[in-house]
């Protein structure tokens, strides 16, 4: 089970995690999680956007 993502250091506001998941993801001026998301429901989406983020700055903890 997906506990929390964390938007580490480095992004570079490419825009890729919003195109694999747009219900967690939203860059902004850098990518960003959004309140309230269901991480559970999309973790197999949010596991690829962390896989493809060109920086590997997204980091999944899970329990
Ligand atoms: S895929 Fe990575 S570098 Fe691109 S916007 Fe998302 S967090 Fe930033």
């Amino acid at each position: 089970m997906i506990k929390k993502i964390i938007i580490k250091p480095g992004c570079i506001s490419c825009g890729t995690c919003e195109v694999i998941c747009p219900n967690v993801f939203e860059v902004k001026q850098i990518g960003t999680v959004k309140k309230n998301a269901s991480l559970e429901l999309h973790k197999e989406e949010i596991k690829e956007a962390a896989q493809t983020c060109p920086v590997g700055c997204i980091e999944i903890e899970e329990e």
